[in-house]
């Protein structure tokens, strides 16, 4: 890719959280605090350096990669930054960029899938509620077996409450998510 293309990609990062990578001086104390770092095939300090980067062969192994998947958000990287960057938040918008572009791996097809049924979840009731979400990711994933022995368990002690509870008002959720959908500022 061209220099010229090659700073999109975190001009576009930029533009998305506020993030200027170039900032990023690869100390690595996000990737030390990351509690995923073991899972994720490229770790926060290198995600970083690769939008630096930002070619062809940097973004294509971004947005194809596990690890925007395997992010928690837990903000840890975030809040041990020196240089007060916001790591969780490239991750997230290297996630919407792999997702509008199609390049979700099909290793992260369930985590997406888990996304989707949180989102819905939420837009219809307001808040987030473990049947609902648990059958709808069952139904959109097609992982129907696992964990369902937990259920039992979690029902006995009250974590699976039968009647989801939902927020009063449902019409203001509906309008932040149109507004989202659009891509409004809140
Ligand atoms: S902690 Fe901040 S400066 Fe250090 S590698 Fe991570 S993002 Fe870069
Ligand atoms: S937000 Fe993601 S990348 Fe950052 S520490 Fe948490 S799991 Fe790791």
């Amino acid at each position: 890719m061209s220099k010229s293309a090659a700073s999109k990609l975190a001009e576009h990062v930029r533009r998305a959280t506020g993030v200027d990578v170039a900032e990023c001086y690869q100390c690595g104390k996000c990737t030390a605090g990351c509690p995923m770092a073991r899972w994720m095939d490229v770790v926060p300090s290198q995600i970083m350096r690769l939008v630096q980067i930002g070619d062809d062969e940097a973004a294509a192994r971004l947005l194809s990669s596990a690890a925007i998947w395997v992010c928690a958000g837990c903000l840890t990287c975030t809040q041990r930054c020196p240089k007060k960057l916001d790591p969780a938040a490239v991750i997230d918008a290297l996630r919407e960029l792999s997702y509008q572009q199609g390049k979700v791996p099909a290793s992260q097809r369930k985590v997406l899938a888990f996304h989707k049924a949180f989102l819905k979840v939420v837009e219809k009731a307001g808040r987030m509620s473990e049947i609902p979400l648990t059958a709808l990711y069952k139904m959109t994933s097609g992982d129907l077996v696992s964990d369902v022995t937990l259920a039992p368990r979690m029902l006995v002690r009250g974590k699976l409450p039968l009647v989801p509870k939902v927020v009063r008002n449902r019409r203001q959720m509906k309008r932040i998510f149109a507004a989202c959908r659009k891509g409004d500022r809140l």
